[in-house]
């Protein structure tokens, strides 16, 4: 993924330029731009939906009666063992944005939560919600690779998801976020459910405020008694009216046209470990076939090191392997047939139509 700045960025940036000429020129209207420019600054960095320096997820297009339940500031033991059961009992799936000093803590908490067959999302390695927004790009980035090296070592795949402390950003957030093929996820349903004490009425604010292809935004760790009473009245509120919390498919998540956007899972191969979905697993074969296919079609130039070529054959083949080991029992036998006789683009097609559109 690359970075584009956004008509806000430049025009933030423009702004001084464009009130020294009107000044210059005569006309102090130009401070009136200066101040929009500042205002517009502070605005986007505080709301956290607005988007105005770079996508936010806030919500998935769907049409069944389905939301996405995110869950931040865990793994907590006193908390997601709990939470995981209760997910369970309703049949509900969830995205659980974790800390990473606190996965540190209780990496057996991360684990189980993937083995329940629910998600990861990065929420920063310390959680500096009163400072994140002021980090310049240095710390920013610390905060998310930490996060990242701390999955690593539990043996786990980064994700690709990512949620601000507190859901504040500023102008060098995105481009870090985009190096990393990480997304930024906000949210469309929140309830303030770690100030407010009563869990009837977290339950009502999220509900008012949800419908299909809502992103509701719960908090575990903080009040673990007025937390667990309310996702369980939560859980069975929705059940009852056959409104389902799921792990919504990427293409609901993002536009069309975007590129592969999972983190390369070279560590959840070797890890052994399952993915945690069965379309972040083909969405990692389709991009290990194209990488094969790229390398084929790029022929070693003159003056480019032979040897390097070869390299990069080998590897791209052995990630295939290490993959095709790892099909899923119900994968289509034409996929299996095309693995099986290294008919590459044959497979890559298949993949995308097949799992991908
Ligand atoms: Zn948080």
């Amino acid at each position: 993924m690359r970075f584009r700045p956004t008509v806000t960025i430049w025009f933030i940036v423009l702004a001084p330029f464009l009130t020294f000429l009107m000044v210059a020129a005569g006309s102090f209207w130009g401070l009136l731009v200066l101040f929009a420019s500042h205002l517009l600054l502070v605005a986007v960095t505080l709301v956290p939906s607005l988007q105005g320096f770079g996508p936010v997820l806030t919500r998935y297009s769907t049409s069944a009666k389905t939301a996405w339940l995110t869950i931040d500031d865990g793994p907590d033991p006193g908390t997601t063992p709990q939470i995981i059961a209760l997910l369970q009992k309703y049949g509900a799936r969830a995205t659980f944005f974790l800390i990473g000093a606190k996965a540190a803590k209780h990496p057996e908490l991360a684990c189980m939560i993937l083995d329940a067959g629910h998600a990861i999302g990065n929420h920063t390695q310390n959680h500096p919600g009163f400072s994140f927004w002021r980090f310049g790009p240095r710390a920013l980035a610390r905060e998310i690779d930490q996060f990242e090296a701390t999955i690593f070592r539990i043996g786990l795949a980064a994700p690709i998801w990512f949620r601000a402390p507190a859901g504040l950003k500023n102008p060098f957030l995105h481009p870090i976020l985009a190096a990393r093929g990480l997304q930024l996820v906000g949210w469309s349903a929140r309830a303030f459910d770690t100030q407010i004490l009563d869990s009837s009425r977290i339950v009502e604010r999220i509900k008012r405020s949800i419908a299909p292809g809502s992103i509701i935004l719960f908090h575990e760790g903080h009040r673990p008694a007025v937390c667990l009473e309310a996702l369980d009245q939560l859980l069975r509120e929705l059940s009852a009216e056959q409104f389902r919390l799921v792990l919504p498919p990427l293409r609901e998540l993002l536009p069309t046209g975007h590129s592969a956007p999972w983190k390369t899972s070279l560590n959840a191969i070797r890890s052994g470990r399952q993915f945690a979905r069965m379309d972040q697993y083909y969405v990692v074969l389709a991009e290990a076939l194209q990488e094969r296919l790229a390398v084929i079609a790029d022929h070693p130039l003159r003056g480019q090191n032979p040897d390097a070529h070869l390299l990069r054959l080998k590897q791209a083949s052995e990630r295939i392997e290490q993959l095709r080991n790892r099909l899923p029992p119900d994968a289509d036998p034409m996929l299996v047939h095309y693995l099986g006789r290294m008919s590459f683009s044959k497979a890559l097609e298949f993949v995308r139509e097949r799992y991908l559109s």
